[in-house]
């Protein structure tokens, strides 16, 4: 059968996005945009206890901010609204039913307690509980009570669960389309509860299978972590007897921390000092995290960092925009293995990114950072300086540090270059540049000025780099800082003077 193929992203709001989930939510679009297919987003919130204020909307603004917009979902809408799975709790119920009455599922009585009382028992012999077909005959269930007991109990009591009823003895083959044949026994896994009376609501097993077959997904690809569900995945769909429209799986491999093992965290980029999370995020205690827009990155550098993170495209190119990821991607050049980020490498592609970009779009995210700074500059100026010195820059932020004394005369000299550089016959040599300068009838072109004051300098004998360091000195207030005829081009002759004139008197 030939179904147009459709995916989802089915985030919980339990939180920030972090940026492994971006990578899952980029991994499904690029998935279905290659195929002319549908990428959905769903709201799994059905873990009342794990909501958190603020997360869904956070995760839609996060894959705005990247580019990566659903077809279908929340807060867009389609065919199989509602998106948000609080918003469908009348849909599951009757699957939970169906499973009971195939057999394939029970009711569970067993309060809080007794199942506490289970764990410290099996604890104390060294053991771990689980509620699964070893154990559930001797649990309070309805494959161990009577039916009339059991339908007491339904009608009269508010805590029940339904289970699903783990086969015993098979052995569960599935398929991944990154990690190959998979084979598990069924005598390894849990009854899951798949539905809860208390709350009147599926639990994340059973709502996710439910949602999607019936809104004909046909991939589900998501992080490594949910492995260890797919044998339960593919066993619902039998039970329900949904094999034949099974989604194919892919899990992903993992994020992996920069130095050292395991699974990239928010403590490793607070430590080493960069975001885990696309956004900034504020929890509802008040505490802040950083997030790659806030930090300076473009999305374009991010998302491209991100798909790189685990796929790789076959070739040297790294360099992809969103359009040609989609042209690139498959799935088959996923790796198994747990891919490690890089900080440096994240900052290495936004450098890439800012020299794309035109300088009039550098310029105008340029020019409210001047203006924090109270530099009022025309666009024209700004502009100029832009195309200077975007080579130098990581982020727009870096423009200031680095360019700032093309919009303002240094207030101070830096006292370890002035006393290397600010000596002997330099002030006098700097003072008679000045007057060069001011009566140069040239074109205030790089290509002129700098070459003509470099003459002059020979011309008098006078030891270049000294006398540019000093020069330099007076014009930035440091012995680093641009080409020395750059900044005259566009301080202009007039400023060029006055500086000059200020660092006599002051030093
Ligand atoms: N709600 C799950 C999550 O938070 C979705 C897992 C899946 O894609 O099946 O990641």
């Amino acid at each position: 059968m030939n179904r147009k193929t459709r995916v989802r992203f089915a985030p919980s709001p339990t939180g920030p996005l972090h940026m492994g989930g971006v990578r899952t939510a980029l991994y499904n679009y690029l998935y279905a945009k290659r195929r002319g297919g549908d990428f959905i987003l769903r709201i799994e919130d059905t873990d009342s206890h794990r909501f958190v204020p603020g997360a869904e909307q956070y995760i839609i603004e996060s894959l705005n901010w990247c580019g990566i917009v659903p077809d279908e979902g929340v807060g867009i809408g389609g065919p199989h609204a509602p998106y948000r799975q609080s918003e469908r709790r009348e849909i599951y119920r009757q699957y939970a039913e169906q499973l009971v009455a195939s057999g394939n599922a029970y009711y569970a009585f067993d309060s809080a307690e007794s199942l506490e009382a289970a764990r410290a028992q099996a604890e104390a012999a060294g053991q771990t509980f689980i509620y699964s077909s070893a154990t559930r005959g001797a649990m309070r269930n309805s494959l161990t009570l009577s039916e009339e007991e059991t339908q007491r109990l339904l009608r009269e009591t508010q805590d029940w669960t339904i289970r699903f009823k783990m086969p015993v003895g098979r052995t569960v083959q599935m398929d991944d389309l990154i990690r190959g044949h998979v084979e598990i026994s069924s005598d390894t896994l849990d009854d899951k509860v798949l539905w809860k009376r208390a709350d009147s609501l599926p639990t994340y097993h059973l709502a996710n299978i439910v949602d999607d077959h019936l809104m004909e997904i046909t991939e589900v690809i998501r992080g490594e972590e949910w492995l260890p569900s797919l044998p339960l995945h593919y066993l619902l769909y039998e039970a329900l007897g949904w094999q034949d429209t099974m989604p194919r799986f892919a899990h992903l491999p993992l994020l992996l921390k920069p130095v050292g093992n395991g699974k990239l965290s928010k403590r490793d980029g607070d430590k080493m000092g960069f975001p885990v999370f696309p956004l900034r995020w504020v929890s509802p205690t008040g505490e802040v995290s950083r997030g790659y827009r806030e930090d300076g990155y473009f999305p374009e550098a991010f998302v491209n960092m991100l798909a790189l993170l685990g796929w790789n495209p076959g070739t040297e190119q790294e360099l992809f925009s969103l359009d040609e990821l989609v042209e690139a991607f498959s799935l088959e050049k996923v790796s198994k293995s747990g891919a490690k980020f890089n900080p440096e490498k994240a900052k290495w592609f936004n450098r890439e990114y800012l020299r794309l970009k035109d300088d009039g779009a550098l310029a105008d995210a340029f020019l409210p950072l001047l203006e924090a700074q109270g530099i009022q500059s025309s666009r024209d100026y700004v502009l100029r300086v832009v195309a200077l010195i975007k080579e130098r820059a990581t982020f727009v932020a870096d423009f200031w540090d680095i360019a700032w004394y093309l919009f303002k005369a240094p207030e101070a000299y830096e006292p370890k270059d002035a006393a290397k550089f600010w000596k002997d016959e330099n002030p006098a040599r700097v003072l008679e540049l000045a007057t060069f300068v001011r009566d140069w009838q040239g074109p205030l072109e790089k290509d002129a000025i700098g070459p003509a004051l470099e003459d002059y300098i020979r011309s008098r004998e006078w030891p270049m780099g000294k006398v540019m360091n000093a020069l330099r000195l007076a014009l930035t207030g440091s012995g680093s800082g641009l080409g020395i005829a750059d900044i005259i081009c566009l301080i202009g002759k007039e400023e060029f003077t006055s500086r000059i004139d200020k660092i006599c008197k002051s030093l």
